[in-house]
């Protein structure tokens, strides 16, 4: 019997590490966008299903106990792909995802719903533009007159607004770091999804330590499923799951 972890994220990597050392059967799966992924232990397997059809056609043909899902957080379409071919195919599915980040004191966050959203708000707070939302979806900021320093792991696809400049970079990041970046292309706003977790959290502390604003996009609404936030409650539903009790 086989486990599906659809991933692309740490904790989907720290499972996997969890489950191949308890001697399980995993696949992890990633969506292949980025050129040098780091790799989970196990075996893995990249590129997309085919829709809700094919995850549910190789979820019966690999003979899968159960799904996973550890995708990032704005990761829309393989959460939603996954939640009906795990209703058509009857395997149990279970949403990981690491905790949103909260605002603290000193914190000036305007929460936008989406990337659109969030480059409306940008006109009023700032000229010069920390955009970390990843390479997607950057043409919402494409028409504005601002400059923008845009970080990602791999390009940015097109279109991108007229004045920028790319940084191509991964985290873990670090605050002092985070703020002498800032310092030096002397930003004003920063733009970030609300991805959570410790990773990327480095530029919110820097923000706070600079009175800069923030514009927090929100993050998008997944399938009602099981749920759970740390690597150690998916290990305990995963055996309750597949074994009838927990490890
Ligand atoms: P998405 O919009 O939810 O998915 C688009 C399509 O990509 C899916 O329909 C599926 O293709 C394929 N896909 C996505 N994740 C996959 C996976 N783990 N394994 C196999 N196929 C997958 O996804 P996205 O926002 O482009 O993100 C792609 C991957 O990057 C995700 O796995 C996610 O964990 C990771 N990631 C995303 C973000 C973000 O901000 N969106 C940030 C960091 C990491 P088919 O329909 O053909 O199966």
């Amino acid at each position: 019997m086989t486990l599906l972890i659809l991933g692309g994220t740490g904790e989907a990597r720290d499972l996997a590490k969890e489950l191949v050392a308890g001697g399980e059967h995993v696949v992890s799966s990633l969506a292949g966008r980025v050129a040098r992924p780091k790799l989970p232990d196990g075996e893995v397997r990249v590129g997309g299903f085919g829709g809700p059809e094919g995850l549910a056609r190789w979820l019966t043909e690999n003979d899968v106990e159960a799904v996973i899902d550890a995708t990032h957080p704005f990761a829309e379409q393989i959460g939603a792909n996954a939640a009906t071919a795990a209703r058509e195919t009857n395997t149990p599915l279970l949403r990981l995802a690491r905790p949103g980040w909260t605002e603290q004191p000193g914190d000036d966050w305007q929460w936008a719903d989406d990337l659109g959203h969030a480059a409306r708000l940008l006109p009023g707070l700032g000229d010069r533009v920390f955009l970390t939302s990843g390479r997607q979806g950057l043409a919402a900021f494409a028409g504005l007159d601002l400059w923008f320093l845009i970080r990602c792991v791999d390009p940015p696809e097109a279109p991108l607004p007229r004045r920028h400049e790319v940084l191509l970079d991964r985290g873990p990041y670090e605050p002092a770091k985070e703020r002498a970046l800032m310092e030096q292309h002397r930003v004003q706003v920063l733009v970030t999804k609300d991805s959570g977790g410790g990773m990327t959290a480095a530029k919110l502390t820097a923000a706070r330590e600079l009175d800069l604003p923030v514009v927090v996009v929100r993050r998008p609404l997944r399938p009602e499923t099981a749920s759970v936030t740390t690597v150690q409650d998916a290990l305990t539903w995963l055996s309750v799951t597949t074994k009838g009790s927990p490890a």
